[in-house]
């Protein structure tokens, strides 16, 4: 089965910090790592080919700083990695982003599955997935916990809110996956040090090698815009009260009282 697995550098932090200033991220002093759903997904993917035969090819769209995440990637164990990188991709949207992707995606022309992670944990919308199946016209199968392979086929447990479903799909489909699905596994020290040389088979492609117009991607691209983005501030007073159970009780009771909210008889 040769698969196609998407892979986003994040920073390592779930606090994002913002330029008051310019609404941009602070990049600055913050470790960028794979987005921790894609190595599940690549996880996923090694695992398929190691049983079924096939090739797995790590996509990234970003800065050329991405090609460190495509080459940990390799040295877990893909076999070929694909950059897109180019100034007329930056300022992308999701829509932009997926439109990118799905052009290489197309040029890369034999796939029969794509795997992406659920959600980025620094854009956390969750729609880069179902929007690049849609752009390459194949099923989705979306919070996939459990996977498995047949001829021409995948089979899917996907989590729901109250439960889960089984779900049989033709192939080529795109599936992106729950970190429940797997334990990824370590880059090896040989893949790392092979990973880093010329021989690497990391490409780079650029806007011209995805015959895209520069209206098409990027900020020009986007259907949306970020107007402002802002850390929002804390509205809560959290007052601590001290002192044994019997007094932290008694102020509980009086600071409820003077709040007008009313105590059981
Ligand atoms: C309104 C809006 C405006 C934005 N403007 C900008 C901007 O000006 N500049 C900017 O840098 N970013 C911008 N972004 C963020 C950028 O669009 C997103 O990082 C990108 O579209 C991916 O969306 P996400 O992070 O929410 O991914 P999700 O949909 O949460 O990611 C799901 C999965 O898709 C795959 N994936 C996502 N992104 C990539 C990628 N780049 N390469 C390979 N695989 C990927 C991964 O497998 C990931 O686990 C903007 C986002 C929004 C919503």
């Amino acid at each position: 089965m040769d698969i196609v697995v998407l892979v986003k550098q994040v920073p390592n932090t779930t606090e994002v910090r913002i330029d008051p200033k310019t609404g941009n991220l602070i990049r600055e002093g913050v470790e960028s790592i794979i987005n921790p759903e894609d190595r599940h997904a690549l996880e996923a993917a090694l695992q398929i080919r190691d049983n079924t035969g096939g090739k797995v090819t790590v996509l990234s769209m970003g800065p050329p700083q991405a090609i460190d995440g495509i080459c940990e990637a390799l040295a877990m164990g893909a076999d070929r990695g694909i950059l897109l990188s180019d100034r007329i991709f930056a300022g992308a949207d999701t829509w932009a982003t997926s439109t990118t992707l799905g052009r290489a995606i197309r040029k890369i022309e034999q796939f029969d599955l794509v795997l992406a992670g659920r959600q980025a944990v620094d854009g956390d919308t969750a729609q880069i997935g179902p929007q690049v199946a849609e752009y390459l016209g194949i099923p989705q199968l979306t919070y996939v916990q459990k996977l498995e392979v047949r001829e021409g086929a995948v089979i899917a447990e996907r989590a729901l809110e109250d439960g889960c479903e089984h779900i049989e799909a033709p192939t080529p489909v795109l599936v992106t996956v729950l970190s429940s699905l797997n334990e990824p596994r370590y880059p090896t020290v040989a893949g790392l040090i092979d990973s880093t040389r010329p021989r690497a088979p990391i490409e780079i492609w650029n806007g011209a090698d995805l015959g895209v117009k520069a209206y098409e991607v990027g900020l020009a691209g986007s259907l949306t815009q970020v107007v402002k983005t802002f850390t929002p501030k804390g509205a809560r007073n959290t007052q601590y009260l001290e002192g044994s159970p019997a007094a932290v009780a008694a102020q509980l009771i009086d600071a409820l009282r003077k709040k007008e909210i009313r105590l059981g008889e």
